[in-house]
């Protein structure tokens, strides 16, 4: 499936630091000012570029760092949600799933998933509730929920235990590489006008008058700083919004209660020869009455997640043993060939910002939802929060229409990103690549050609990655460090640390070559080794 996109696709713009600082320092009030450049403040940016208004965004790390690159990779509905009885919730992201799979074809495809059954009741019991999730998306539906018997479950899902084994659910969801999702959408916003820097945090709010009237940023390279005035400020912090609420109440003399109580999740990565199968699997009810997933995702099997309270909100959250030993013990109960602690390739975190329910007085809490929650303080700065990554392009009109409401920005009703191809969703030549194969230049879409114009494309570094592909990141894609290509451009660190170990010090020098500066090395060697499990 593709789309038609602007004809600028063809011709990748520049990111160029010292152009891009530079627009930062000009003069300009900006219509929208964004704080957090991952799903949440991108969507947003996105949203506000295709309305033509004048949008700046700032990231303190690199797009994605947060929670926005460590997710499931699921574009789903949930079932979970399903099973809560979230009828319109699980409506409206499966309608957001279809949009997705249309806009970024290259990022975001259809996965089959099979819910193998162990007790005579589970094949009705949850393949109700899978048809019921089949109907509810209507012609959003991707393909028709099936039952299964055991010959036919063991065939999809080959490595699935076959002792016990009555027979399966099969129901169809969505699939996606989150961190390049995330540049794909910071690209397509600058496409639109809008100007987004990483490695730039904000470091305080500008009020006059009780009102937030922008911000103040601070490049994390150089030290400089920024004033950035504008007439509608959104917090998109993720986990990290209470910080910036903090300065906003200090500033106008209110007391700000946290809105955030986050929740880790933790995921395992491990070798396709654990579960060879193009089908994820979907256990409907774990030990501790959570769901878990194992998928198919760029050549290896993701296994996860956890739901863990969390009281500090570290950059790196790590894993606890129990969170670990817990997927394994589950994960050995539907495989044949179970893995150990020592088959985990690479073990990532995220972070959820889950809201607690808000009773701010002055606040305005009209916007608040079960999903994500939207909050508009005294001094006009909105923060959003929540959600998930399905469903990031709604939260960004609800957004935009509550801004819009508030008088912040001229109200403007109509949709326009719905029908948006992101970048790289223009026709390709190349035949579609299934994101559950290993990575290579497919992840590129229409940009491929551009790619593989770029100095050193014959040149392998490994995993899929050339040399090209590090020069491209450099040029075009945002990237500073030796991080933001192995973790985010690539995704190497989150398949395999040890291998990403071993390829850096290739893309740091690649990476010097077009940055002059030091790409961080010794940081990234540093970080790797948290991803391993010891
Ligand atoms: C374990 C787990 C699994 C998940 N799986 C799925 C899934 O399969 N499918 C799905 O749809 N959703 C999933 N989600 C949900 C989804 O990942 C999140 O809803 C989404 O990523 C949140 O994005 P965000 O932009 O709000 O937060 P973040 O991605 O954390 O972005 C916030 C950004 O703000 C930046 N920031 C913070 N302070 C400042 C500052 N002062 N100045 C500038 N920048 C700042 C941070 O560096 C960060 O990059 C999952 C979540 C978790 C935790």
């Amino acid at each position: 499936m593709t789309s038609p996109i602007d004809p600028q696709d063809a011709i990748p713009l520049a990111t160029l630091r010292a152009d891009l600082l530079a627009r930062l320092a000009q003069p300009v009030t900006y219509d929208v000012a964004i704080i957090g450049g991952g799903a949440t403040g991108l969507g947003v940016a996105l949203d506000a570029a295709a309305r033509g208004l004048k949008v700046v965004l700032v990231e303190s790390h690199d797009f994605a760092k947060g929670t926005s690159s460590r997710a499931t990779k699921l574009v789903h509905g949930g079932v979970r949600y399903l099973a809560q009885g979230n009828i319109s919730l699980v409506r409206e992201a499966l309608h957001e799933r279809s949009t997705l799979l249309r806009n970024a074809p290259h990022l975001a495809q259809p996965l089959p998933f099979v819910m193998p059954a162990y007790q005579w009741w589970e094949v009705p019991f949850y393949g109700a509730g899978l048809k019921a999730y089949d109907l509810l998306a209507g012609k959003a539906g991707l393909g028709p929920t099936e039952f299964l018997s055991r010959r036919e479950t063991l065939k999809l899902l080959p490595g699935a235990q076959p002792a016990g084994l009555q027979g399966g659910v099969k129901y169809w969801d969505g699939q996606f590489d989150d961190a390049r999702l995330a540049l794909a959408l910071a690209r397509t916003a600058a496409l639109k006008g809008a100007l987004l820097v990483n490695y730039c945090a904000a470091t305080d709010l500008l009020h006059e008058a009780g009102k937030v009237v922008g911000l103040i940023c601070t490049d994390q390279e150089t030290g400089n700083s920024h004033t950035l005035r504008a007439k509608c400020v959104i917090n998109a912090a993720g986990v990290w919004v209470d910080e910036l609420r903090q300065k906003d109440g200090q500033a106008i003399g209110r007391e700000v209660k946290p809105m955030v109580a986050p929740s880790q999740g933790v995921h395992l990565v491990v070798d396709r020869s654990f579960f060879p199968g193009d089908h994820a699997l979907l256990v409907p009810k774990t030990a501790d009455g959570r769901v878990l997933f194992a998928v198919p995702w760029l050549g290896h099997v993701i296994l996860g997640t956890t739901d863990t309270p969390r009281h500090d909100l570290a950059r790196e959250p790590e894993a606890f043993k129990e969170e670990i030993d817990f997927i394994l013990s589950e994960a050995a109960k539907y495989l044949v060939k179970a893995p150990a602690r020592a088959d985990v390739k690479s073990v990532w975190v995220g972070l959820r910002p889950l809201v607690k329910p808000q009773d701010d007085e002055g606040d305005n809490t009209k916007g608040l939802s079960r999903e994500h929650t939207i909050l508009i303080s005294r001094s006009g700065l909105v923060t959003v929060t929540g959600g998930k990554w399905t469903t990031y392009r709604a939260m960004a009109e609800d957004v935009m229409e509550k801004c819009g409401n508030a008088s912040l920005i001229k109200a403007i009703l109509s949709e326009v990103t719905a029908n948006l191809p992101l970048i790289g969703a223009g026709a390709t030549e190349a035949p579609q690549h299934r994101i559950s194969e290993p990575a290579g230049l497919h992840g590129y879409g229409s940009e491929q050609a551009a790619v593989q114009a770029m100095p050193g494309a014959p040149r392998l570094l490994g995993a899929g990655l050339t040399e090209a592909m590090v020069r491209f990141a450099a040029r075009f894609e945002y990237a500073r460090s030796v991080e933001d290509v192995l973790a985010r451009r690539s995704r190497i660190l989150f398949l395999d640390a040890r291998l990403a170990l071993e390829l850096a010090p290739a893309v740091a020098a690649i990476l010097e070559q077009e940055t002059g500066l030091d790409p961080r090395l010794a940081e990234f060697r540093d970080l790797a080794q948290r991803y391993l499990l010891a």
